[in-house]
């Protein structure tokens, strides 16, 4: 029997977290073993080079061994405490120093906490219940975060999920990306209502899409106008395009900003942080609650600060950089000479690509759009070939420090043989 059915038999659809099952591609899902660097080796014995990095944290490649040394010497000291220690300490400063819009910043255990602590804080440091938020957008899975557009009107999100009650769903404003003359509008009828923002500042979780010029900056001046405030999340951007995340690239100092995946290095931790006077707002020195048993777990502290550390020198963004956009600038050459029509994107260790004619993808319904049959048989083909990409075609990519010339090379010959197929 399928490993896969015999989870089935008794985790809810056979995985932890929906996108793992192949829903998106067809098929069964992989089973891994073990991983080292930019490799993966299957349950039934495969090698696959690696570009899901457990979506996002990986960004030093599997097994790296400062990180697995770190961790082991922090399980030798304990699990867990529940009482401060020094480590919390050294991560929250090295977060600091890297992302200087955040002055104070509190530790949990995943970004979904991450996001809906600071969409709480933002709305009890102003006083106000409504938040904006854009279509493609995914900042984890707490209610008033899983809201979509209404038809018609501005003021009504609808639930996105079942479960969700409607009466929480009418504070969610739910907006085009990139639509800088909806923010304005949104602004302009509901401003003084209106608590936060919360934006991918580089879009991930609709494939890639960056930020065109000056809507971050729109978001920017509302909000201040307007007293709101603004939430970069940072989940996956954060450490990732840039030591200092999507602020760093395009000069923004957002309000807050939520960070998780590589602040974890694979283990899970997520942090929200920012200006030191609303941070003061949450319990113990303000009246916004919020808690966590295990946050600030010492070895997931002890996983991210040895990942953040090897990331300090200036030089690991320009070398990742460089073979990311080596693999981006490939997969376009390869689509091209195969005529298959596809709008390439990379931004420091990240990248995205849309089977799609009206490229580069700055919209959603470019993304929605786009050819989902020949995406599920580029990954299915790419699989074949020894390469494990994303099994969702609204997903980013992502490369590792590990992942050198041979890798990327050996990528591109996969995928030249995979375009001409499809
Ligand atoms: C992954 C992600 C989240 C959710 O993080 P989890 O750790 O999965 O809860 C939130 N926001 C963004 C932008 C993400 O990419």
């Amino acid at each position: 029997m399928s490993l896969f059915t015999e989870a089935k038999k008794t985790i809810a659809g056979g995985v932890n977290s929906p996108v793992r099952a192949f829903a998106g591609v067809g098929g069964d899902p992989v089973f891994m073993k073990s991983a080292k660097g930019a490799w993966l080796e299957t349950e039934d014995g495969r090698q696959l080079i690696d570009y899901v990095g457990s979506w996002g944290p990986m960004i030093l490649g599997h097994a790296h061994p400062a990180v697995v040394d770190a961790v082991k010497q922090a399980a030798d000291r304990s699990l867990s405490f529940g009482a401060p220690t020094v480590i919390e300490t050294e991560l929250a400063r090295k977060i600091c120093e890297y992302m200087p819009s955040i002055e104070r910043v509190r530790m949990v255990s995943s970004g979904t906490e991450a996001t809906m602590s600071a969409i709480r804080l933002a709305r009890g440091y102003t006083s106000r219940d409504k938040i904006v938020k854009f279509e493609g957008c995914y900042h984890g899975h707490s209610d008033s975060l899983l809201i979509k557009a209404g038809s018609g009107t501005l003021t009504l999100g609808v639930p996105s999920s079942p479960g969700v009650p409607a009466s929480l769903a009418e504070h969610t404003i739910t907006l085009e990306y990139n639509d800088s003359a909806a923010v304005d509008k949104a602004f302009d009828e509901l401003g003084e209502q209106i608590a936060c923002v919360i934006v991918e500042p580089i879009a991930g979780n609709m494939n890639m899409v960056p930020p065109v010029e000056g809507f971050l900056d729109t978001l920017g001046t509302r909000c201040t106008d307007a007293g709101a405030l603004l939430i970069f999340d940072e989940v996956m951007t954060g450490f990732r395009v840039a030591r200092g995340g999507a602020q760093e690239i395009f000069g923004i100092k957002p309000d807050l900003t939520t960070v998780g995946k590589v602040v974890g290095g694979g283990l899970p931790a997520a942090a929200f942080g920012g200006r030191a006077d609303v941070m003061s707002g949450i319990a113990p020195d303000g009246p916004v609650y919020q808690a966590g048993t295990l946050s600030g777990n010492p070895l997931a502290m002890a996983a991210g600060l040895a990942t953040l550390k090897q990331i300090e020198d200036p030089a690991f963004f320009d070398s990742l950089t460089a073979q990311t956009r080596k693999l981006a600038d490939g997969l376009a050459a390869e689509s091209q000479s195969a005529n298959v029509p596809l709008a390439v994107e990379a931004c420091g260790g990240m990248f995205g690509f849309v089977f799609c004619s009206d490229g580069p993808v700055r919209r959603f319904d470019q993304v929605a759009a786009a050819d989902i049959d020949r995406f599920r048989k580029f990954f299915h083909g790419m699989l074949e070939q020894g390469i494990y990409l994303a099994p969702s075609a609204f997903e980013a990519g992502f490369v590792s420090a590990a992942h050198g010339d041979d890798e990327i090379s050996r990528t591109l010959d996969a995928a030249r043989t995979v375009f001409k197929s499809i």
